[in-house]
């Protein structure tokens, strides 16, 4: 079974887009006053500039660079600020309606395609689909697989849980032991849809009783989710691993994408290699900066130790050249600034084109999405982001959504700061 292609409505007609620089996401040289025409949604001409061509309507972009619609491969798009106490107060009208505004923040960030690893239901997936709300064209883990106090685990010792676990319709946590633990919860998440497994090979961060440096689930167990998803159309499993042994149980067990990886060896960036395990560094999230108000001393160097080694661990496995995904974590941070992550990966080692093409090209691949989405080729579904910014001198600049001053979903135009559509 291939992949699911979350839709979105598309532009009917034909519709052509003249004159930007085209930096298609493949990783090709620049093309200057280009052409790009799309017809009921997909491209079907991306060059250099034609004679006449018959179309309903045209659009100049001179002096803007057109780029593929970015794909974030990890997003938690169900958290939404608040202390538990006004999480537990809201109606759940509330809480859907935040959760909108973080996927529409999310689309104009230029993000058209997410996949967020752990707390949104397929609800939003289907209304993203139908066009009742605007957002990223959407591919879900649902929930995260962990053992009973491991990353999943919202519960605390007194037995209360976090703000993040009382949010309304929050999925039921993947909290599993036995392999019959295993088998009964990956089967239901395929039942609800989908397209992911998330594992915790690792401990994590945020959550209440673990540590990073714990064993979540065992190769043996991400083995069994392996065998259990061939059995049901092969979608792929990602896992959650801080540390390098929890990052080898992941590749070993049949994961294609490790999150975060912070403590790669050598040997496990070879396996990686091997594998053609895909890396998604979140160094958004790795390198935010914490409320020192509200942040131990000892935490703070805690992480600053952290981060040095999580830097260190993605620059070798870059320069290495295992493939790179570009995803943020947003949730844990405000949501809408996802494309810092391309200048984050840029200072880890990529050039600035590479970084567009993991942006894109590398997310599409990663979700089995790359005949659809991820360049601007014909082909493919018309996903494009519009910018003033020259992302090849000034690719950090893209972190602020005001400089994403247009995106178009299948050739609908869905943000347009200047009026140009
Ligand atoms: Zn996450």
């Amino acid at each position: 079974m291939a992949a699911r292609l979350p839709l979105t409505p598309h532009e009917p007609g034909a519709l052509r887009l003249l004159g930007a620089t085209l930096i298609d996401g493949t990783g090709a040289a620049p093309v200057a006053d280009s052409d790009v025409e799309l017809r009921d949604g997909v491209i079907v001409y991306a060059g250099p500039r034609r004679a006449a061509v018959s179309v309903d309507r045209t659009i100049d972009l001179a002096g803007t660079f057109l780029l593929p619609g970015f794909v974030d491969a990890h997003v938690h798009l169900s958290m939404v600020p608040g202390t538990p106490e006004e999480q537990r107060a809201q109606f759940a009208e509330e809480h859907v309606l935040k959760v909108a505004g973080g996927l529409r923040d999310t689309l104009f960030a230029g993000v058209t395609t997410a996949r967020d690893l752990d707390g949104l239901t397929p609800g939003y997936r289907n209304a993203v689909a139908a066009g009742s709300t605007l957002g990223p064209r959407l591919h879900l883990a649902i929930a995260m697989l962990s053992p009973t106090g491991g990353h999943a685990d919202p519960v605390r010792p007194n037995g209360s849980l976090p703000a993040w676990a009382v949010r309304p319709s929050i999925p039921e946590p993947g909290v599993v032991d036995t392999d019959d633990d295993v088998i009964r919860t990956v089967r239901g998440l395929l039942r609800t849809g989908a397209d992911a497994i998330k594992v915790s090979t690792s401990g994590g961060i945020g959550s209440p009783t673990d540590h990073p440096d714990d064993v979540g689930l065992p190769e043996a167990q991400v083995r069994l989710v392996h065998r259990l998803l061939a059995e049901r159309g092969g979608s792929p499993i990602t896992a959650h691993a801080l540390t390098d042994a929890a990052v080898r149980s992941a590749v070993l067990g049949g994961a294609s994408s490790i999150e975060h990886g912070y403590d790669l060896g050598d040997d496990t960036i070879a396996l990686m290699l091997e594998h053609g395990t895909v890396l998604v560094p979140t160094l958004s999230t790795l390198l935010r900066t914490l409320d020192p108000a509200t942040t131990t001393s000892a935490a703070l160097r805690d992480r600053e130790a952290r981060q040095r080694r999580g830097l260190d661990s993605v620059r070798r496995a870059i320069a290495a050249g295992v493939p790179v995904a570009l995803g943020t974590d947003a949730g844990v941070h405000p949501h809408g600034r996802n494309l810092a992550e391309l200048g984050r990966l840029v200072e880890v080692g990529l050039e600035p084109l590479a970084a567009i093409s993991a942006g894109a090209l590398g997310g599409a691949r990663l979700l089995g999405l790359d005949a659809h989405l991820g360049s601007v080729e014909a082909g493919k579904l018309g996903d494009l982001v519009v910018t003033v910014v020259d992302p090849l001198a000034s690719i950090g600049d893209l972190a602020e959504a005001a400089t994403v001053r247009m995106v178009l979903q299948a050739g609908r135009v869905v943000k347009d700061l200047d009026g140009r559509a």
